[in-house]
């Protein structure tokens, strides 16, 4: 007689589903450390490709951050500039632009880090990069108020930020516990690019970007603190937005 095996389990008393369960973690555990014993790195770290992370040593887990970190920022290589093109108020394009070419450098300086530690920094995707930048992109396609816009743009931009930031500060860290000095000295480097990023964002916000949005229940006309060209399509489109109120 032919069994359906995955019916057969729910028609078992639970203690013996419960025994099937353990053994098919029993079966999972014995597969993982199949794959970790034949993923198992060379001393020297170079000689494999890895699709799966080995996590044995602190320095293996540096490893991986730095892939991490590696796929994120080659990410927003080709994000920033989007942000750029959509944001209106000039000094927020020139603060993504500038950020964009600093990013190209914490490529590179994380290049120069793999050479040190004599690893590969490719092979990894960063998913939550992936998702802080597909909730940018949302951005990307709204339209209306200019200076609301910018204010979303910087919110996505300082999400960004703060998970670099998070990043850069644990590997950081554990480069300086492992001793590799010049290697935390370049993370620290990039580490202090991205507080610096942040801090500009907060700054164009809160001079800027958030006078200009002229939101609440102000029946007066918008404030005209923004640089001129910004400030105009502002005004323009606070214009619109004010003949539709009741
Ligand atoms: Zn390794
Ligand atoms: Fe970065
Ligand atoms: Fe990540
Ligand atoms: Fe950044």
């Amino acid at each position: 007689m032919q069994v359906d095996t995955s019916r057969k389990v729910f028609a078992q008393p639970s203690e013996a589903r419960i025994n099937q369960g353990a053994g098919t973690l029993f079966a999972l555990e014995a597969d993982i450390s199949a794959r970790f014993e034949y993923r198992r790195c060379k001393p020297d770290h170079t000689s494999i490709t890895r699709t799966k992370e080995i996590m044995e040593t602190l320095q293996d887990l540096l490893e991986n951050e730095l892939q991490d970190v590696y796929s994120a920022e080659t990410q927003l290589v080709k994000a920033l500039p989007k942000l750029a093109k959509k944001a209106t108020s000039e000094s927020l394009k020139q603060a993504f632009l500038s950020h964009l070419e600093e990013t190209v450098g914490q490529v590179a300086r994380l290049e120069e880090i793999a050479t040190l530690m004599g690893v590969k920094m490719t092979g990894k995707t960063c998913k939550a990069m992936e998702g802080l930048i597909k909730e940018g992109a949302e951005i990307l396609e709204e339209e209306g108020n200019a200076a609301v816009i910018d204010a979303a743009l910087i919110g996505a931009a300082q999400r960004v930020e703060h998970y670099e930031i998070a990043a850069y500060g644990t590997a950081k860290a554990f480069a300086e516990h492992l001793g590799l000095t010049e290697v935390a000295d370049l993370l620290d480097a990039t580490l202090e690019e991205e507080s610096a990023a942040d801090e500009t964002l907060s700054g164009i916000s809160l001079d800027e970007i958030l006078p200009s949005t002229n939101s609440g229940d102000s029946e007066e006309e918008p404030q005209m603190e923004a640089d001129e060209e910004g400030a105009e399509k502002v005004k323009s489109k606070s214009a619109k937005g004010a003949r539709k109120k009741p």
